[in-house]
C-alpha cells in the first residue's frame, strides 16, 4: 500500500516550501549526505564532556539526592515499546518494519527533559571556569567541594541569563540556582504557566515576553552584554550546550553494549529526534554519528507550523530564513519545538551527516500523546512526541536494512503538573487516531 503521508524531496527546494505552506506532513531526504562528521568538533572534545561530567558527579550526586543511584550521572534508560508500534501501524495504516524503541529523556533527572544534558553541562563548565581561575579547586581534586560555602559565595556575585521556550530555562533555572548563580530567565510568549511557576519557586527571575522564543534570547543576550558579571547561555551558538547533548551517543552505545543490541548494516539504527533550534537533536545526533558511524540514520522532527532547521537546510539559507517568511506562523502546542529560525551553526554542522527532516502536526502529537500513554503507560509532553511519526514516515522507504531498529527520542514530559497531563491526555483521545492517515 502507497504511504499517503510520504513525499520525498531530494532536489527541488520549491516543491519543498510548497508542500511546507500547504502543511503536509513532510519527509526530506538529506541529499548533501556523505557521512563526513564535522570539522568543529571531534570525538575527543565529546570525550572531554563526558570527563568533566564525571569530575563534577560527587558534587550532583550530593546536589540532587536522586541521583544517588546514578552515582551523580545523568542519564536515561532506553526502552523497547512493542504495544505502542502495534498501536502505529494501526492508527497509520502503515507496516513499520523492524523494533520500535524509546529513548526515555523525559526521565533524566534534575529536569526532566533532554535539556538536562546541555544546560546542566554548560552551567558546570561556567562554574569550573570560575573555580578555577579564583583558585579554589584544581582538577585533580573531589568536586564534592562545589557544594561548599567559598563556592556558593563566589557563585552568588555572578549572573547567568538565558533565553528560553521553557525546558532551558528549566535546566539552567534548577541547577544554576542549586550552585549559588543568580539567575534570570527571559520566557518567550509560547512558554508554558507552570514551567514559569516552577522556575520563580527554584528562586530565578522571570521575565516574560509577549514575542516569541527569537525576541526572547535577543533580550537576553542583549542584557548579558551590559554586565560584566553576567554570563549569557545562547542557544543560538553555544559549543557547550552542544557537547553536553552529545554524550549521548557514546553512552547510548554502551546501553546497546549491555543489552547485547548491535547497530551495523543487517541492523541499522534509525533515529528521529524532536527539533527546535537545533542544538539539542543537532548534538545527540552527531554523539550517535561518532559512536555508530554509518549505520546511524539520524532525523529531525519538526511542528509543520516552526518547521524551521528543514527550511533552512533545505534551502541551504540556515538562519538567513524563517517560517515566517514562507508564511508559517510558529503557533504549535509542542512549545520546546516553537522556533522560526534554526541556529546555523547547528545546520551547517550536521548538513554532512544527517540521514533527513521531517514534520508532524499538533493533532497527530496529541494522537500519539494518547496512544503511548494507554499502550505503555507512559507520559510525555506534547514536544516529546515528535519523533514517533518517524517510523510512519519512513515506512514508505524501501531500503531500511534488513532488521531495522527505529529509536524514538522522547525529550521531556516528567515535570508537567498532572491536571495538565491529563488534559492532555483527553485532548488526544478526543481526536480520531485517523488524523496519523490522512495527510491535513
Ligand atoms: C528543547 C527541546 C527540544 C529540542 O531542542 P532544541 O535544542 O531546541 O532543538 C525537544 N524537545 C523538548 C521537550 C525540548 O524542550
Amino acid at each position: 500500500m502507497k504511504n499517503k503521508l510520504n513525499h520525498s524531496y531530494g532536489e527541488s527546494a520549491a516543491a519543498l516550501i510548497e508542500h511546507l505552506q500547504k502543511r503536509k506532513n513532510v519527509l526530506w531526504m538529506n541529499p548533501n549526505r556523505h557521512d563526513q562528521v564535522s570539522l568543529l568538533f571531534s570525538l575527543q572534545d565529546v570525550q572531554k564532556a563526558e570527563k568533566r561530567l564525571e569530575r563534577f558527579a560527587p558534587y550532583l550526586e550530593k546536589a540532587f539526592p536522586e541521583l544517588e543511584e546514578k552515582k551523580g550521572i545523568i542519564e536515561s534508560p532506553v526502552t523497547q515499546i512493542p504495544r505502542m508500534k502495534e498501536w502505529l501501524q494501526e492508527a497509520s495504516g502503515c507496516q513499520i518494519k523492524g523494533e520500535l524503541w524509546l529513548k526515555e529523556d523525559h526521565k533524566l533527572p534534575v529536569s526532566g527533559s533532554i535539556k538536562a544534558r546541555g544546560g546542566i553541562y554548560e552551567i558546570v563548565t561556567y562554574a569550573e571556569k570560575l573555580a578555577l581561575e579564583n583558585g579554589l579547586i584544581t582538577e585533580a581534586e573531589n568536586y564534592l567541594a562545589f557544594s561548599g560555602e567559598a563556592f556558593k559565595t563566589l557563585f552568588s556575585s555572578y549572573r547567568i541569563i538565558v533565553g528560553s521556550t521553557g525546558n532551558l530555562g528549566l535546566s539552567i533555572g534548577i541547577v544554576g540556582a542549586e550552585m549559588g548563580f543568580r539567575v534570570t530567565v527571559h520566557m518567550s510568549s509560547d512558554a508554558k504557566e507552570w514551567k514559569k511557576q516552577l522556575l520563580r519557586e527554584k528562586g530565578a527571575l522571570v521575565i516574560e515576553h509577549k514575542a516569541d522564543y527569537e525576541k526572547a534570547v535577543a533580550e537576553g543576550r542583549e542584557e548579558a552584554a551590559k554586565d560584566a558579571r553576567a554570563y549569557f547561555v545562547d542557544d543560538e551558538h553555544s559549543h557547550e550546550l552542544f557537547l553536553g547533548y552529545a554524550t549521548a551517543g557514546l553512552r547510548l552505545k554502551r546501553q546497546f553494549d549491555k543489552q547485547g543490541i548491535t547497530v551495523d548494516e543487517k541492523q541499522p539504527l534509525y533515529v528521529y529526534l524532536p527539533c527546535g533550534i537545533g542544538g539539542g537533536p543537532g548534538g545527540v545526533a552527531f554523539g550517535l554519528q561518532l559512536a555508530f558511524g554509518s549505520h546511524v540514520h539520524c532525523f529531525f522532527v519538526e511542528p509543520a507550523e516552526s518547521a524551521c532547521m528543514l527550511l533552512g537546510l533545505a534551502t541551504g539559507l540556515h538562519d538567513r530564513i524563517s517560517v515566517q517568511d514562507i508564511g508559517l506562523t510558529n503557533q504549535t502546542e509542542a512549545d520546546g519545538l516553537a522556533v522560526g529560525r534554526p541556529s546555523g551553526f547547528v545546520g551547517k554542522l550536521v548538513e554532512p551527516f544527517l540521514a533527513g527532516s521531517c514534520t508532524v502536526h499538533d493533532d497527530q502529537l496529541f494522537a500519539m500523546l494518547n496512544g503511548l500513554n494507554e499502550t505503555e503507560n507512559i507520559q510525555l509532553e506534547p514536544s516529546a512526541l515528535a519523533g514517533m511519526i518517524g517510523p510512519v514516515l519512513l515506512s514508505g522507504q524501501k531500503e531500511l536494512g534488513k532488521k531495522p531498529i527505529h529509536l524514538v527520542w522522547a525529550t521531556g514530559g516528567s515535570m508537567v503538573p498532572d491536571e495538565i497531563m491529563h488534559k492532555y491526555i483527553q485532548k488526544g483521545r478526543d481526536l480520531s487516531a485517523d488524523c496519523l492517515k490522512r495527510n491535513p
